[in-house]
């Protein structure tokens, strides 16, 4: 008989840990089984098995407790290899999550622990059986096709050899098989060479080349970080290695996408949401069986099975998209760090604008510090800024300052390109009843609705709710009607298109990129000139290369700053350097306008000078007198809840407790959303592994009802 430990499925604290089953076969770790639970069953995840010298009678006994056998075997072989394995083992210590919701992270839907497993598609191929044959010229052909392009489907090779496959299969040359379709995504194109580095360039390559450990690339847009990845990128397949290039968002960087593709070609995979079931079960398997040799993809990409890493590159790193913010609640670029440490190869983080926490990293000699100062084509474009309050107290246009109106009349007569950012979308922000003031909000949280035009809706941008526009008050029953405040990236079209009726305007927000392909489509046709202004929220700021771009206009560019969050200083930093790094990247010099309300803010000012070393040393400062990270971590954890006076009491109980081992903010109590009260309570430490450590085994012990705490280690906002 065998002894076997498993995880099982469940989402309580205090039940995860091994279990102890019988067996009649000894199971490899990483295979899943079903095993009875009380009175049901549940799904497990088997650690190890051992041979046991008796019975599950003389077992109990020895243990204490009933032990029951095994009832199902689910898998012919381990979802998980053992460096994956270890890696869940490890991520769910850095993220206070449960074993099982490690595993599932790190597997496609398909093969997901919950739930049923959905079956794989087969398709049929062609294998050579045997080669002794005498052939004709044609069939020889066709032989050697197959030879080279091994393992191909049956359904192509016969468009290409339409009657000589049948030949063949007939003759006993080839044989037909079922296997699991794997198709390539990539079409096969000319595969192009690269560029040669300059002298920077070249020494960037080789402090990284060289070493392994995270290297910070720090270059503004434009210096030339993508070559450097692509010579990087080279280097390591020639070795016979796997490399990873992960981007905050695939929509959002079709260049950087194509740049890749036009010179690794077939080798290329791609791995992101966009993709449907079936076509991200196809690319996890070639990457395991080392078909792929270069993957472009989001945050869940750098779980994928790769077997022999030499390389992996964060672009952008500093993007908040790499955190995940529901359990586990990682980030993207602390696994990296993991898997590049087991694979002993570079990690490679990308940025104009790093986070402070890699920044300071490398500072400290943490990571090694390497850096680009030039930039190819143009310098980087000058910015202008208006300060807004001015122009409303001289009875001027709150949209459209005058000079923004000049530069905008400029660009459309030399026939070039202007992009102009809105931080919302929706026509109006708000609406207020006429006569008694009052602001219309959503139902379901506490938060106003916007308006939108082109739907004649109010929506919630918070839960997606949406109604018609009011006939009459819900507060005071007036039919006055309301009035809109504040204007987003809808309303700032209109003014636009009023301003300039002949330009052709182009806007990409959330509510018209919801399709598939939408975002490609917008920016293809942009990039094709078919429009001269392109209207969008914080994802036109993102990555974008158009050489005719001359002019970016960021309107409430001071808007993040209102945020009562810690980091938006930050953000609000982050998204202007990027902004103003879309302007001007051809031959033809930029211009980038930012129009605010608070010129002085060191995050606008720093932001115009374009000046990141100095605003890091601010914001340094400033998180260093009020302890926030990278000088500390925190741990949030949210409960939420119908019923407004339970949860509170469940948070407020879960407070005391914590309290007694950690330093804790406290109860602050959050917006309401979806119908759901919420309470968050936040404890910070200097150093995260005792933080951790502590929260732990509080986890294990604790009696206060946990059920449905959401808890997020580094959470990015604590609003
Ligand atoms: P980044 O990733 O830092 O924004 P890129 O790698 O995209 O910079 O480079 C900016 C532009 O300069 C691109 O158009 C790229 O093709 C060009 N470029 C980069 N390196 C070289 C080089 N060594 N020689 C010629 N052109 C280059
Ligand atoms: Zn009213
Ligand atoms: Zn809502």
């Amino acid at each position: 008989m065998y002894k076997v430990e498993c995880w099982i499925e469940n989402a309580v604290h205090s039940l995860d840990h091994l279990f102890t089953y019988g067996s009649s076969v000894p199971i490899e770790r990483g295979i899943r089984c079903y095993v009875p639970f009380g009175k049901s069953r549940r799904m497990a995840f088997v650690d190890h098995s051992e041979e046991y010298d008796g019975t599950l009678e003389s077992l109990s006994q020895k243990l204490g407790y009933p032990v029951k056998e095994i009832q199902q075997i689910l898998d012919e072989e381990p979802l998980l290899n053992q460096e994956l394995y270890d890696l869940a083992l490890w991520l769910k210590e850095k993220t206070l999550s449960t074993t099982i919701a490690c595993f599932q992270v790190m597997m496609t839907n398909k093969k997901r622990v919950k739930g049923k497993v959905k079956s794989v598609v087969l398709e049929q191929i062609i294998e050579i059986a045997d080669e002794s044959f005498s052939l004709s010229v044609k069939q020889a052909q066709c032989l050697r096709y197959v030879q080279e392009h091994t393992p191909i489907s049956y359904i192509e090779l016969r468009k290409k050899y339409p009657s000589i496959v049948k030949t063949l299969l007939n003759k006993g040359v080839f044989i037909k098989k079922a296997q699991e379709r794997l198709s390539f995504l990539q079409a096969e194109q000319e595969v192009q060479p690269l560029k040669v580095l300059n002298q920077e360039q070249t020494k960037a390559y080789q402090l990284i080349q060289r070493k392994e450990g995270v290297h910070l690339l720090y270059g503004q847009t434009g210096s030339g970080k993508t070559e450097v990845y692509l010579h990087l990128a080279k280097k390591a397949i020639e070795e016979g290695k796997q490399v990873l290039i992960l981007v905050p968002e695939i929509g959002l960087t079709p260049q950087m996408v194509n740049r890749v593709s036009r010179v690794f070609g077939q080798d290329l995979g791609m791995y992101h949401s966009g993709l449907n079931e079936q076509e991200r079960y196809e690319q996890y398997q070639l990457v395991k069986q080392g078909r792929l040799k270069v993957i472009v993809g989001t945050r869940s990409a750098v779980f994928l099975p790769f077997q022999k890493l030499g390389l992996i590159v964060l672009d952008e790193e500093h993007d908040s998209s790499y955190k995940q913010d529901v359990q586990p609640s990682y980030h993207c670029r602390d696994v990296a760090v993991e898997r590049a440490g087991f694979h002993h190869c570079p990690l490679v983080l990308g940025s104009a604008t790093p986070s402070l926490e890699s920044y300071a990293k490398a500072l400290k000699g943490v990571y090694q510090m390497v850096s680009l100062k030039t930039r190819f084509g143009q310098d980087m474009a000058k910015v202008h800024v208006v300060d807004m309050s001015q122009e409303i107290r001289q009875g001027k246009d709150y949209i459209l300052s005058d000079e923004l109106k000049q530069r905008l009349t400029e660009v459309l007569r030399k026939k070039e390109q202007a992009i102009l950012l809105l931080n919302k979308r929706g026509y109006s922000r708000l609406l207020r009843c006429k006569s008694c003031q009052e602001v219309l909000t959503c139902p379901h949280c506490d938060l106003a609705l916007s308006y939108h035009a082109d739907c004649q809706k109010m929506k919630c941008h918070s839960c997606g709710y949406e109604m018609k526009v009011l006939r009459r008050c819900p507060h005071c029953g007036s039919e006055h009607g309301f009035s809109g405040y504040g204007f987003g990236t809808q309303r700032l079209c209109e003014e636009v298109q009023k301003e300039f009726p002949k330009s052709r305007i182009l806007r990409m927000d959330f509510d018209n990129t919801q399709r598939k392909n939408a975002h490609r489509k917008i920016l293809e046709s942009f990039g094709n000139h078919k429009a001269d202004i392109l209207v969008g929220t914080q994802m036109v700021a993102k990555g974008l290369d158009f050489p005719n771009v001359t002019l970016v206009g960021v309107l409430n560019a001071d808007d993040g700053l209102q945020r009562s969050d810690y980091r938006s200083g930050e953000h609000t930093f982050d998204l202007l350097m990027q902004a103003a790094g879309r302007s001007g990247r051809g031959e033809k010099k930029g211009t980038v306008i930012f129009q605010v309300y608070n010129p002085t803010h060191f995050a606008i000012r720093f932001a115009i000078e374009q000046d990141y070393e100095s605003f890091f040393k601010q914001e340094m400062v400033y998180r260093h007198l009020a302890k926030y990270p990278p000088y500390t971590s925190f741990v949030s954890f949210t409960f939420e809840g119908r019923k407004e006076e339970k949860v509170r009491e469940i948070a407020e109980n879960f407070q005391q407790e914590i309290a007694k081992i950690c330093f804790s903010l406290g109860v602050a109590a959050l917006l309401k959303k979806q119908d759901l009260y919420r309470y968050r309570i936040v404890v910070k430490e200097k150093y995260l592994e005792n933080l951790l450590k502590k929260i732990r085994v509080f986890l294990e012990v604790t009696t206060v009802e946990l059920q449905g705490m959401k808890i997020d280690v580094n959470p990015l906002y604590l609003e």
